[in-house]
């Protein structure tokens, strides 16, 4: 069901303007909610498709990798113990330079904090009964203007 218009809401002496209102405002909400849904839709499957990408590139990566470990295997050009060692040792360090990496971009709630306030300074006003510049914090806003909440300092 479409928006009702002026014309629809004249000729049809079944329909209030005040329900044709209704009406109308409840299709602009679902009109909304479905252009939300739908830009959700188109994020989730952006992402799927580059994760199927991925996923094919790793398939490939793994095979190419296999062949090539295999193959230097076969040629007993190196000691298969050593390999296996030496690659065992490399994956571990990639795990916890992962890890590392994974600590060092999330900051703490603390630091979350610490940055908004640095981020948005307090605002200084000046109070109409001292005429001095104090932090928008500790005032208070009178019929006549901002005042200090305590008393006024000499
Ligand atoms: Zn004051």
């Amino acid at each position: 069901m479409g928006r009702i218009g002026f014309w629809q809401l004249l000729l049809d002496d079944r329909m209030s303007w005040w329900e044709a209102q209704r009406i109308n405002e409840a299709q602009d909400a679902a009109d909304i909610a479905a252009g939300e849904a739908s830009a959700a839709h188109f994020r989730a499957s952006t992402l799927e498709s580059r994760v199927n990408a991925m996923s094919r590139e790793i398939v490939m990566l793994r095979t190419a990798l296999t062949v090539l470990t295999n193959t230097l295997k076969d040629s007993k050009v190196l000691d298969e113990r050593l390999l296996d060692a030496r690659l065992e040792a490399a994956m571990e360090e990639a795990k916890s330079a992962n890890q590392r990496v994974d600590a060092a971009r999330i900051p703490s709630l603390n630091e979350i904090e610490t940055g908004r306030a640095a981020a948005q300074p307090v605002p200084v006003i000046t109070c109409i009964r001292c005429r001095k510049g104090v932090p928008a914090s500790s005032t208070l806003m009178t019929a006549d203007g901002p005042m200090c909440e305590r008393p006024c300092s000499p």
